[in-house]
């Protein structure tokens, strides 16, 4: 579960303050933007961090593990031209910004658990799906989790028929990118 510089994580009677968060008045608080884990007792917050194998540049592919108002946060997985997934994944910051189509809210562009075929913008790191070739790569039905096709330029749950909007790649649905 993704967490942000304040939000409440537990007490100091459940856990130990662990790396990357702090206690206040007996509670423990996120002091940076990230995963929270339980190591036994102890409670911290793995914050984004640069992945060493990745260069500005790189086309990368990730899966969306939070949408919020103004950004998502991406898990990568793969980069491109390797076949094996990156001895080191992490998350990172896809803005609202980098998305490139006039969206009226993030989420008319990604949704929660979809696959995402990325530029990487620097390496802390944000990544871009602005170019065409960039964007979902694979998504699922809000509604019943079935995986959506594109049907004649929209994207349709073969299960209930709904409609669905993305940001999508020109490899989407084709199982190759
Ligand atoms: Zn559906």
């Amino acid at each position: 579960m993704i967490v942000f510089p304040g939000d409440r994580i537990g007490n100091v009677e459940e856990y130990k303050a662990g790396e990357g968060v702090y206690e206040d008045g007996g509670e423990l608080f996120a002091s940076v933007v990230g995963v929270f884990e339980f190591e036994e007792k102890k409670v911290r917050v793995r914050s984004f961090r640069s992945i060493p194998e990745l260069k500005k540049g790189d086309v990368v592919v990730g899966r969306v593990v939070d949408v919020r108002n103004n950004f998502a946060m991406v898990e990568i997985a793969r980069k491109k031209g390797e076949e094996r997934e990156l001895a080191h994944t992490g998350l990172a910051l896809l803005h609202v910004s980098s998305i490139g189509e006039r969206v009226g809210s993030i989420n008319d562009a990604i949704s929660y658990f979809d696959i995402v075929k990325a530029r990487v913008l620097d390496t802390s790191p944000k990544i871009s799906i602005r170019e065409p070739e960039m964007g979902v790569i694979k998504a699922f039905c809000s509604s019943c989790k079935t995986e959506l096709i594109l049907d004649e330029g929209k994207l349709k749950c073969p299960n209930c028929g709904r409609d669905e909007k993305r940001k999508i790649s020109r490899s989407y649905g084709k199982g190759e990118w």
